[in-house]
């Protein structure tokens, strides 16, 4: 089974638009959305039955027990990150704030607060006209994203196994950050979605080069390509004096704003111009990762 993941230096570069399409062109996926602060491939493979939904836990936050607390204020004093208040007679934590650094554990006389494990969220396996789609939400104000994009990668897999799927979409996180290097660990390749701006370019070579230390091969994909030539021919030529691949180059349209709206994906309309180009770059996606 072969892990694609789909990335790019920042959001709105269209990558969800072609990980939706390339869930309808390879004939046996998995679809996993490691996009998990801004999650949305779920709105383009309306996935029809939740199959199963799982807590995720991460970090730890204290919590107060108030038959052994006496009031005294220390934990308050010595909390550095102002997550505890006073109200209503009694100190209470700001889970939103606390970052469970457990010095009020250690400081508090009466051995009153502990941590505990924090629900930071969830994760859901659902059924969608495409197949099973591993998709999943942080709660808000958590930040441990790369530990729920872990579960959601873990999860994935293991379906993948059992279903005897050939290959994981993934719809990785966007950026260089903690959830986007957890979303391409371990895949066989990686696709980077780019557009041609000037930050888009500075976006590229950034990913090209997180990707390059992690020893993930990858290739490029030019979105709108011709809204501005110029730039794109920049990224070309960049990419070829790199040795990079550049898969291919989607030009802008304006179908594409109707599938969002129709909450499908691109690859459906059969008369849209991307649909053309982005079946080219299935096909160069399939020789590598395939040999057809
Ligand atoms: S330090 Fe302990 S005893 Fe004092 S207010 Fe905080 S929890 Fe209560
Ligand atoms: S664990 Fe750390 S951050 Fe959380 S309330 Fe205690 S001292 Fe503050």
């Amino acid at each position: 089974m072969k892990q694609i993941a789909i990335i790019s230096g920042k959001g709105g570069t269209g990558k969800t638009t072609l990980s939706a399409s390339l869930s309808y062109l390879f004939q046996n996926p998995v679809m996993s959305d490691c996009d998990v602060d801004a999650s949305n491939l779920h709105l383009l493979l309306s996935p029809v039955e939740l199959k199963q939904n799982y807590e995720y836990y991460g970090g730890k936050k204290a919590e107060i027990d108030y038959e052994k607390c006496t009031n005294c204020g220390i934990c308050k004093d010595k909390c550095r990150f102002e997550a505890i208040d006073f109200q209503q007679d009694k100190y209470v934590i700001n889970e939103y704030a606390c970052e469970g650094c457990k010095l009020c554990v250690l400081t508090c006389p009466e051995k009153a607060i502990k941590l505990v494990e924090n629900l930071a969220g969830y994760y859901y396996e659902s059924k969608s006209p495409k197949g099973v789609l591993v998709h999943g939400d942080l709660n808000p104000g958590e930040e441990t994203s790369g530990g729920l994009v872990a579960e959601i990668r873990k999860k994935s897999f293991s379906v993948g196994e059992n279903l005897k799927k050939d290959v994981i979409i993934i719809d990785g996180a966007p950026g260089i950050g903690c959830p986007a290097t957890s979303s391409v660990a371990g895949v066989n390749y990686a696709i980077i979605v780019t557009e041609p701006t000037l930050s888009g370019f500075h976006d590229l070579q950034r990913a090209v080069e997180t990707l390059k230390k992690m020893r993930v091969k990858f290739g490029v994909v030019i979105n709108k390509f011709d809204l501005n030539e110029s730039v794109s021919s920049s990224l070309e030529e960049w990419c070829f004096s790199e040795n990079i691949d550049l898969l291919g180059k989607i030009p802008f349209d304006e179908m594409v704003n109707l599938a969002t709206r129709e909450a499908k994906p691109i690859i459906l309309y059969e008369d849209s111009i991307s649909s053309k180009y982005i079946k080219s770059i299935y096909q160069k996606i399939s020789q590598i990762l395939f040999n057809k």
